[in-house]
This record gives structure tokens, sequence and C-alpha cells, in this order.
């Protein structure tokens, strides 16, 4: 195989983790993340770009074909769902990621809903809804608990648990009159409260086979024990102590096979990693949603489970071209946990542009930067989500101490971060005495 030159697209925790993962590939000459983060550019191989816009596509094109790259990685929905895999594939240069018609499962939480029913595949009762007078009228008439959700892509929070039926008529207007999210709640999915527990699956596919990632499970709500508002995550492990041998495959054989299959046979295939939200519920798995690329912290979480003998450039490549049966995705038997270090005031306002100072952790560790900038030769924060320490070792209770121990090696001023990473994983109820933690 030729030796392949990628442009990664993004500035996430997700993208320092590809960055880091594909530059140990020795398929890889190169590799240009536009705009990437402070955490990229200190990889082997790759440049940061900024000359042009993460959402400009043309340009990305061009500078895709001006230093000849040869695999195109988009990390976050956005592009997806705006269709940069058209751009490309409109001038011959591979995508690893779904079309825009692939990546409306995610794009539009109704339209998956009814993809989901349409091929039989499991998952919570539902109505959609463009009327907010009907809409109203549904919401009296049911008398299980709801779970109200704006159809299109809300930054992670267009999903509102109401407690009351007040409280979902109140969400409903929020959605629907107020627009609190935007055109993305110009239609709603309600649909059945469901009980379980969760666990999120990544799954690669070349829009025919499938090869799953261990099963992982993130942790949204800012504070210890699943208090306060959510966020784009505040940690994750793998893989969930819950996820028997025996669930993964009634999860591959109701939930992910049927769901590419049912891709393929619509005519939009699915090629990328397909991340799959899950509840596990009394009456089995249940699909949850779909995103179409890979989650964050997920990513951080799961890249470095993959044994050091399987390649992620040469699966991504086997994904463009069809042949990822013939690749085997070999994971390591060990566990891994993943700390999310914020800037004081996430979810809500926070500083940007606070100095940071990060050492090397030992091995077995990784900081994998996220809103983060280097300017003038310093290290700065830039974002909600700064920094993560991701460690792996040979069970949860080692991994999370490890990954706790890697925090100690980034400073900055009200940076704070959850405390009970995995609690779900050592004991059924945790704490929620604990609030924000300022180190
Ligand atoms: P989603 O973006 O659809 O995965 O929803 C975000 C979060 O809301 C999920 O991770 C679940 O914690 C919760 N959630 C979504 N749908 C349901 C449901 N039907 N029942 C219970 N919780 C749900």
């Amino acid at each position: 195989m030729d030796r392949i030159r990628i442009l990664l697209v993004g500035n996430g925790g997700r993208e320092h983790a590809l960055a880091w993962k594909l530059s140990q590939s020795p398929l890889v000459e190169s590799i240009i993340a536009v705009p990437g983060n402070g955490g990229t550019s200190t990889c082997p191989k790759v440049t940061n770009n900024n000359s042009v816009k993460a959402d400009d596509y043309p340009g990305l094109v061009a500078l895709a074909q001006k230093h000849n790259v040869n695999l195109v990685v988009p990390g976050p929905e956005a592009p997806l769902v705006d269709g940069i895999e058209g751009y490309f594939k409109a001038v011959g240069i591979r995508c690893f990621g779904p079309s825009k018609l692939a990546a409306r499962m995610e794009g539009s939480k109704t339209f998956s809903k009814d993809f989901m029913k349409k091929y039989n595949i499991p998952t919570a009762a539902y109505e959609n809804f463009s009327d907010y007078e009907k809409a109203k009228k549904y919401l009296d008439s049911v008398d299980h608990n709801v779970v109200l959700k704006a159809s299109g892509l809300a930054a992670g929070k267009g999903v509102i648990i109401p407690a009351t039926k007040e409280e979902a008529h109140a969400a409903l207007k929020e959605i629907m009159v107020d627009k609190e999210f935007g055109s993305a709640g110009d239609e709603v999915v309600i649909e059945e409260f469901l009980e379980g527990d969760e666990l999120s699956i990544l799954t690669f596919s070349d829009g025919y086979t499938i090869r799953s990632l261990p099963p992982a499970q993130d942790h949204k709500r800012i504070f210890d024990g699943d208090q306060g508002p959510n966020t784009g995550g505040m940690g994750c492990y793998a893989p969930t102590n819950i996820a028997t041998k025996e669930l993964i495959e009634e999860i591959e054989r109701t939930v992910l096979q049927p769901t590419i299959d049912g891709m393929r046979k619509e005519r939009f295939p699915f090629v990328g990693t397909l991340f799959t939200g899950l509840m596990i519920t009394k009456n089995g798995p249940k699909c949850l949603e779909y995103n179409v690329r890979f989650g964050d912290p997920e990513t951080q979480t799961l890249l470095p489970l993959i044994s050091k003998d399987t390649d992620l450039a040469e699966i991504m490549i086997a994904c463009t071209e069809g042949w990822l049966d013939s690749v085997s995705v070999k994971i390591d038997a060990k566990s891994s946990a993943t700390v999310v270090v914020a800037a004081g005031g996430y979810p809500g306002s926070y500083a940007k542009g606070t100095p940071m100072k990060v050492d090397s952790p030992p091995a077995d560790t990784n900081i994998f930067h996220a809103g983060t900038v280097i300017k003038d030769g310093q290290l700065q924060t830039s974002g909600g989500r700064v920094i993560a320490a991701q460690a792996t070792a040979e069970n949860l209770e080692e991994a999370v101490k490890k990954a706790y121990a890697g925090v100690e090696f980034i400073k900055f001023d009200k940076m704070f971060y959850r405390k009970d990473i995995a609690h779900r994983a050592f004991k059924p109820k945790a704490s929620t005495k604990e609030a924000l933690t300022y180190a």
C-alpha cells in the first residue's frame, strides 16, 4: 500500500487521540490537522494548519490537493452532516466518514427513529412531531414517563428528561416555540423513558462488515454522583463490566448489523465509525441513538486499547475501499479510563487564555489535549473541556488510579474534574455530596 497523507479535521481531544494513534502507523507519512490543537502539534508527523477554516469545504479540498492528501478523517459530526464526504469524493480523495445522506442518522433523530422502526431495531416507543399543538395533545395523552428530543444537532444538549408532566410541557415549549436549540427543534421526538444501564459502542464499518471496539461508558454530567448539567463528557471507561460476550453478540445481531445492512439497503451505506448509544433494559438492549463519528471522550479511552499490531490507518483505508472483512481488529485484554479536566465555570462561562503547564506522564498514561493552544510558545486554555488524562492497566481499578495520577501532571488555574470516574462500575450508587472540585 502507498504511504498515506492524512487531512484530520477538528480540534478536540478526540482528534488528538486520532492523531496520536494514526501517527504510530508505518503506513502514514504525514498528517495535517485543521485546525488541530496544542496536543496534535506535538504528535510525530503532524502539522497543525489554520490557513483554512474547518467548515470551508472547498478550501479543505484545495488544501488536500496541494499536499497530495489521500485520506480525509473528519472528527466532529458537523462536517459530516454538511456533506464533507461528497466534496472529497468529487475529486477522488477517500474520506473515512459517511455521506451526507448516511449522516442523517445523527443529523435527524426523527429520521433515525423511523429507520429503527422500519428495520425492527429495538428502541424506545416514540412519536415524531413538527406541530406544537399535536405534540402537546400527545403529551397529555400518555401516562408513562417521556424523553423529549430536539431532532437536529444540538451539541449534545437537545435531550430533556422531564420529572413531571408540567416539566415536559415546559420543555416542549422551550424546544418548539422558544427555539432553545434553534432549528434543531423544528421537529421533536417524544419517546418512552427507558430504565437500565447505558453503554456506547464504536463500530468500524465499510458498509457491510462490522468491527466493534469494547463498550464504553461516558459521564455526561458535570458533578460527581452524576449531578448538575450535561456536558460534552467528563470522563469515560472501558470495557464496561455489564457487557458480557453474550450481550455484545446480542447487540451486534439485533442492532449493529441490522443498522449497517438497513443503511446499505436504503442506498446510503455507512462508511466510517458508527457510535451507537444503547440502554440495556430488562427486555434486552435498546438503541437510544446513533452518532456517525468517533465519540469524545470515548475515542481517547478506546484507541489506547487497540493492540500495537493493529493499524488504525489500515482499518480506515479498508473501510473506504470495502475490505474490512480481511482486517482483524485486535484489542488488548486491559482496561482504560479517561478523566477530563475542564476550565472552572464550564459548562457555563469560563476563562480562556489561562496559561498551562503539562509535564510528561509515565508509560501507559496519555495526556490528550482538547481546548488548548500554543500562543507565543506558551500553552494556554482555549475551551471548556481543556485536556484529559487517560491510562491503560490490567484492570479498571488500576486504570482509574493511574488516570487520576495522570491528572497530577496537568496544572492551570481553576482547573476542575470529576473525582468519581467509573463509579458505576465500582458501586451501584455514588455519593452525591461531592461537588465541584477545584485543584
Ligand atoms: P441521546 O442523545 O438520544 O443518546 O440522549 C442523551 C442521553 O439521554 C442518553 O445518553 C441517555 O442518558 C438519555 N436518554 C435518551 N433517550 C432515553 C430514553 N428513551 N430513556 C432514558 N434515557 C434516555
